[in-house]
């Protein structure tokens, strides 16, 4: 058990102090991003493999590349009817959703959204502490650039503690904020790096090599969660020391299994916090103080504030739109536009891919809709949907 500290680890972080005074000061000055609105941050997965056909080994299917980005947005959006929902009053929907980008670097179409498929050349990547070559060659030479996409590397990790390690992320940056020169890792190595065995969730589809009990997509959670900034609920210390979060009650060390009720520091442990070490199944929480900072990074930390979308749409409008049915039959060649609820004077129009209005405006009055597209020809169009103020929803649609 000596290496369990380094099941889901991170970079120390050199300049803590400082990171946590930047930190502290961002919030007081507010500048952080606003905690109503939903954001969006585009994902690039390098795939690393060894030759494996797509679908095999560490070469892992774009399904289960989905099925991890899937639990990313449960997680970091509290969704109802998921393992990432709970009920606590310290538990937040922090509004972060993910996507697999669509584009490459040059704006070609990427034929598997969000994936990169990498050859590697070696069987397994040494996890030793300084986890090279990984940090001094497979990152600088992969990397799309971290002020577009927020990189994320799958490899099979292997070497002396490969069995403990799950994962690893790199700490956002102040660098060139208010004077501080700490900085948690170069441009050309941000992101995260998680085993492929930890990848993606079992709950969502037969991925074999997937290896329980890490294996519903928490250690990408996690380690995501330190890349906008968090630390771990223990603040890796006794309990002197603190994640700087009041909600998160102090702990004495990481929790591993699924301790229920267990008591340190005159306190029960939130052993469900993504930030703790606890197995997959026990996981369900980050607080109002983790989203506060991870939504300060979010606005300000290099690599972060470049990344993130503002969809310019509120959370509450966000959960209806998630719940919205778009699609077309083909054979009648009709749309249907489903709503949740009854909706009032909501905008609908089809764009073609250059942006063009091809359809538009109809209102939309009722929970059901249909619309006749028998005389658009055959393509791939832009469904967009709007209510008063802004745009709720937008959607791909093919008419063949
Ligand atoms: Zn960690």
């Amino acid at each position: 058990m000596a290496f369990d500290s380094l099941r889901r680890v991170e970079y120390s972080l050199p300049s803590l102090e400082d990171f946590e005074d930047w930190l502290n000061e961002k919030m007081t000055q507010d500048t952080r991003l606003k905690s109503d609105q939903v954001y969006r941050i585009p994902v690039i997965v390098h795939v690393v493999h060894n030759g494996e056909n797509p679908g095999e080994g560490a070469n892992i299917s774009y399904e289960q590349v989905v099925s991890q980005i899937q639990v990313l947005n449960e997680d970091f959006r509290r969704m109802q009817g998921t393992r990432g929902y709970n009920d606590d009053p310290a538990g937040a929907d922090t509004g972060i959703e993910f996507h697999l980008a669509e584009y490459g670097p040059d704006g070609e179409v990427l034929g598997e959204p969000g994936i990169d498929r990498l050859y590697g050349g070696r069987d397994s990547w040494p996890s030793s502490p300084l986890r090279n070559p990984i940090e001094t060659e497979l990152k600088p030479s992969t990397i799309w650039d971290p002020d577009r996409y927020f990189n994320i590397w799958t490899v099979n990790f292997g070497g002396f503690v490969s069995r403990n390690l799950l994962g690893y992320a790199q700490f956002p940056d102040m660098s060139g904020l208010d004077g501080l020169s700490g900085t948690n890792g170069s441009a050309s190595t941000d992101g995260v790096v998680i085993g492929y065995q930890y990848f993606g969730s079992s709950d969502k589809g037969d991925f074999p090599d997937l290896y329980a009990p890490f294996d519903l997509g928490r250690t990408t959670t996690h380690e995501v969660g330190h890349w906008l900034g968090l630390r771990h609920i223990w603040g890796d210390g006794d309990c002197s020391v603190d994640d700087y979060c009041s909600d998160t009650p102090n702990a004495a060390e990481p929790n591993y299994g699924c301790p229920e009720g267990k008591i340190s520091c005159n306190s029960i442990d939130m052993i469900n916090n993504y930030l703790d070490y606890t197995d997959d199944t026990c996981m369900d929480i980050f607080t109002n103080c983790q989203k506060e900072r991870m939504l300060t990074v979010l606005g300000n930390s290099p690599r972060r504030k470049e990344l993130v979308e503002n969809t310019g749409t509120s959370v509450s409008t966000r959960e209806m739109e998630t719940k919205i049915n778009v699609y077309v039959n083909q054979l009648t060649k009709t749309l249907y536009v489903e709503f949740p609820q009854p909706v009032d004077n909501v905008s609908l129009r089809i764009l073609n891919i250059d942006g063009r209005l091809v359809v538009g405006e109809k209102q939309l009055n009722s929970s059901m809709n249909n619309v006749n597209v028998s005389q658009i020809k055959p393509g791939i169009y832009i469904v967009v949907l709007n209510d008063e103020e802004s745009k709720i929803f937008s959607s791909k649609i093919i008419i063949q």
